[in-house]
């Protein structure tokens, strides 16, 4: 089963949680084992797991990338279109993520969230939901 669903980032570079929408989607799925990926069809945004919980985590993820891939740090894409360092971040990250499903529950761990990571906003952003069962 595939879902679907859109967000609207705020800001240039920022770390958004779907978790509660991925949960939603899996109880409404109805599948009881499987396989949950979330993805997004995009080059300049990605999908992490990682907590939640402190923001902190959120700000430091965002200021690490950073201070390693640095904005406009005489990149040959920046001439086209000024984002190169979203380009690069997302290739290291990733657009996916695969969690297991077990009784009809995610398997996070207690301090695991899922999130999307935006590097070039604001945009509007699609997020997939593949549930596979199994
Ligand atoms: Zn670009």
């Amino acid at each position: 089963m595939q879902y679907e669903f859109s967000i609207k980032t705020s800001k240039q570079q920022e770390i958004i949680d779907l978790t509660n929408e991925v949960k939603k989607i899996v109880s409404q799925s109805k599948i009881k084992e499987g396989i949950c990926l979330i993805y997004v069809p995009h080059a300049t945004c990605a999908i992490i797991i990682n907590e939640n919980y402190d923001a902190g985590v959120c700000e430091d993820i965002i200021s690490a990338l950073n201070k390693v891939i640095p904005l406009h740090a005489g990149y040959k894409h920046d001439k086209v279109d000024n984002n190169s360092a979203a380009h690069i971040k997302s290739a290291i990250i990733g657009p996916s993520e695969t969690v297991s499903i077990k009784k009809g529950n995610l398997q996070l761990g207690a301090w695991q969230g899922i999130a999307l990571t935006e590097f070039d906003g604001p945009r509007k952003r699609k997020v997939i939901v593949k549930i596979l069962k199994g």
